[in-house]
């Protein structure tokens, strides 16, 4: 299967000056530093370790295969000024670098200020470089919605673009917190000027392989492997949320980068699945690797005990997110940048797949052979 979709007609690309990718070297900046050099752009990329990132065998072989070039910045969000040599000649920043975790001891330290000042910093870079006329950032749907609680509330019981994220604080849902606060002030900064326009990718939760030759140490894969390796054994919560395959996130974003009428915010996920049927679909694919949770805690349980075993798992966590329906509607996508989503049973297998093959997942002894995934 081809890694991308189709372009949508009269969608030409130009790749005469460079590109900057903020964070370059993370789980989904990987898959779309990989797309702008398929499309045979200069990638400038900025990590916070570009002596690492230079001798990485995945970029190497970019290197070596595609048609683009890529060249790395040393840059971190928490020193003002820093993307400023980075970004220099560049017609379009893709602002995806923020911390993803869940469970972190000091909210404002570990995720807000990366986010919130990191996103300021990236900004008064942007209002200092002629160059650029947009930017593309990579926000999250949790900065429309707080818990899926909040959903119930809006109009028809349906996320949009139209939503905006008012229960997260940095006590209670600090992540969603931080995405908002830092969309919050990326709009407040563009419309604040006029020469470059400012485009919002939302994704849901994204899934999927990694470029990389090793397991990234990104929230996607801790979640996924955590239906694997026994923390899941006594059951997975009764969540759903919206999800996406990592591939289509990246799409999503070159597109926001590139077409002419492409402004404002874009929710971007394919489908809507419980953690049980996450579990299901890997146990259909790959039950000789793992026995995967088969049941659903109750909400009562998870209230009682659930903070104990997860910190993130707070008791209004519990009660906000529990049982209760996610919604969303993906259409301004689909219209506005032409997505075509794949199924996330796809991603979810490519993911685990590549999990098995790298090592993350051990297979029982007992269980090794001759096994390929749903041949069992
Ligand atoms: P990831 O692999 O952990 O990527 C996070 C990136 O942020 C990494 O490149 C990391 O750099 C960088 N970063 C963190 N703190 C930094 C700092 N102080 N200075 C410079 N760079 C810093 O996770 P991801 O899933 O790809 O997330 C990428 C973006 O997508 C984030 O904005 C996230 O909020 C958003 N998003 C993700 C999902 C999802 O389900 N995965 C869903 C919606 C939105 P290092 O490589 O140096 O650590």
């Amino acid at each position: 299967m081809q890694d991308h979709q189709e372009s949508p007609p009269g969608l030409e690309y130009d790749t005469s000056a460079p590109v900057l990718v903020t964070g370059a070297t993370g789980y989904v900046a990987g898959w779309l530093t990989r797309r702008l050099l398929e499309e045979g752009f200069s990638v400038h990329a900025a990590v916070r370790n570009p002596g690492i990132a230079n001798q990485m065998t995945h970029i190497e072989r970019m290197r070596r295969e595609l048609p683009g070039s890529i060249q790395f910045f040393q840059a971190d969000l928490l020193e003002r000024g820093s993307y400023t040599r980075a970004m220099k000649d560049c017609s379009v920043v893709f602002h995806t670098a923020s911390p993803f975790e869940f469970a972190v001891r000091d909210p404002q330290r570990e995720l807000i200020d990366p986010a919130v000042l990191g996103t300021r910093s990236v900004l008064d870079s942007v209002n200092v470089t002629g160059s650029v006329r947009r930017v593309v950032l990579t926000s999250s749907v949790v900065a429309t919605y707080g818990d899926n609680a909040d959903i119930a509330k809006l109009p028809g019981k349906v996320l949009n673009e139209e939503a905006w994220n008012t229960t997260s604080t940095p006590k209670h849902q600090p992540y969603p917190y931080s995405k908002t606060q830092a969309e919050r002030i990326a709009w407040e900064i563009a419309e604040a000027q006029d020469r470059w326009r400012l485009v919002t990718v939302n994704p849901g939760l994204v899934l999927g392989p990694c470029v990389t030759d090793y397991i990234p140490d990104a929230y996607s894969f801790s979640l996924i492997k955590k239906f694997a390796d026994g923390t899941l054994k006594a059951g997975v919560p009764p969540y759903e949320t919206g999800m996406v395959d990592v591939r289509d996130v990246a799409e999503a974003h070159l597109r926001a980068g590139f077409l002419p009428g492409a402004q404002g915010r874009h929710i971007i996920f394919s489908d809507v699945k419980r953690f049980i049927d996450v579990s299901a679909l890997l146990h259909a694919m790959f039950k000789d690797h793992r026995p995967f949770p088969h049941r659903v805690l109750p909400k009562w349980l998870l209230w009682l005990v659930g903070p104990r075993a997860d910190k993130a798992f707070t008791r209004p966590v519990v009660s906000k997110n529990m049982r209760h329906p996610w919604r969303a509607d993906n259409s301004k996508s689909r219209q506005s940048l032409g997505m075509q989503y794949r199924a996330i049973e796809q991603a979810i297998t490519d993911m685990f797949s590549q999990m098995i093959e790298l090592g993350a997942v051990q297979v029982p002894q007992a269980l090794t052979g001759s096994h390929k995934p749903g041949t069992s």
